[in-house]
């Protein structure tokens, strides 16, 4: 069956040796293979030094673009947003979404883990849209391939940064509810014979899945951020679902149990809605909750979209929400929204699917 395919946007140099000595071709040319792909060149035919042969092999016997660009657009800040189709497996035909946020030293790839989510957090555009299915590790790291191959045709403006950096799992999706394909593909992003991306440079954003975050802490312990947005649990279950399920004092156990090296920190992201969480009790509540040592605050401003029901604080009053978490002596800061003229910011993804003309 055609899911069971290798995926080359994942696969690890070993695993391809293997495959290229079946096919009796010399194990130099597996690197030569992954040389290409990590560039972010996916198809065989642009694989230059590459035999014929070897390049038909590897279209016919793995998976090599499981991504189709349908669409990008380009902020006025220098944000890109992509818009995907998959190309093969269960999902075929369906959308994702990824965004790269350039800036002077740095690069981020915002990336999808599911299409949809099932978690239904009342705020968010992904959350309406209904689950439709996980990704593969191949189809998740494969993203990140595409922008890197975007950067490379169309490099972007001189003032920033023209490299991947940073990986984020902030995209569509909850990432612990897809646990073998993004576990998966964090080990692909972290090979050395891959992207080798180091576990400081990769986020990971979850509503709170507790279980899952002991075993990503065990398995990999990147950076994690979770979806905090209230800290007392009758607001919580409201805006955070999950909570329900798994609430305030395990979340509370569990965050304390991570793993965390020297200087680095969890991020408690707090999407700031007016008249809803903003309020002196919510500060209150967050004083309770947050372990001071080992966590931030992240305020987020609201992204609205059509239909959405809440409205985001203003940004004067987020500031001094932040100054009032610092005087409690939490570490705070308010997040710069990016790519706010085309949908690319947090929660605003949701691949239509029937998508507009592309950009020429
Ligand atoms: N499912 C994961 C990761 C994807 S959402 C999670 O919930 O953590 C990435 C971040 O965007 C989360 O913190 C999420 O709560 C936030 N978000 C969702 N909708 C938003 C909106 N409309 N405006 C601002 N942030 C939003
Ligand atoms: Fe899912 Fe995260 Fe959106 Fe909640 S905020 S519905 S968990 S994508």
């Amino acid at each position: 069956m055609i899911q069971n395919l290798p995926q080359l946007a994942a696969i690890t140099l070993e695993k391809l040796t293997e495959l290229t000595e079946s096919w009796n071709i010399p194990r130099y040319r597996a690197k030569q293979v992954l040389q290409w792909r990590n560039k972010g060149i996916l198809n065989p035919d642009e694989m230059l030094n590459i035999p014929g042969e070897l390049k038909e092999r590897l279209s016919n016997e793995l998976i090599c673009e499981p991504l189709q660009l349908v669409q990008r657009q380009s902020s006025i800040d220098g944000t890109r947003k992509y818009l995907f189709k998959l190309t093969s497996g269960r999902l075929k035909g369906k959308m994702v979404e990824s965004v790269y946020i350039p800036e002077e030293k740095r690069g981020t790839v915002c990336i999808s883990s599911q299409v949809g989510c099932v978690l239904d957090c009342p705020f968010c555009y992904t959350g309406t849209q209904g689950f439709e299915g996980n990704l593969t590790a191949g189809e998740i790291v494969a993203q990140v391939l595409a922008v890197k191959h975007d950067l490379l045709n169309e490099p972007l403006a001189s003032e920033f940064s023209p490299s991947i950096t940073h990986v984020v799992y902030m995209g569509m999706g909850e990432p612990l509810a897809n646990e073998d394909g993004v576990h998966q593909s964090l080990e692909a992003l972290m090979n050395p014979d891959g992207l080798k991306l180091s576990k400081r440079r990769i986020t990971l954003s979850t509503s709170g899945l507790v279980p899952q975050i002991d075993r990503l802490g065990e398995a990999t312990s990147v950076n994690l951020a979770i979806s905090l947005h209230a800290a007392e649990n009758q607001l919580r279950d409201e805006l955070v679902p999950i909570n329900r399920k798994h609430p305030l004092n395990e979340l509370r156990q569990c965050l304390n149990r991570y793993s965390l090296g020297k200087q680095r920190h969890i991020t408690l992201e707090y999407v700031m809605l007016d008249g809803v969480n903003d309020r002196d009790e919510d500060i209150e509540s967050l004083a309770r909750f947050v372990n001071r040592e080992r966590e931030r605050v992240n305020l987020i401003s609201f992204n609205p979209y059509p239909g959405s029901g809440y409205a985001g604080s203003s940004k004067q009053h987020m500031n001094e929400f932040a100054k009032r978490l610092i005087s409690k002596g939490i570490r705070a800061t308010v997040r710069r929204s990016r790519g706010q003229d085309i949908m690319a910011a947090c929660g605003q993804l949701k691949a239509e699917s029937k998508p507009h003309k592309s950009e020429s």
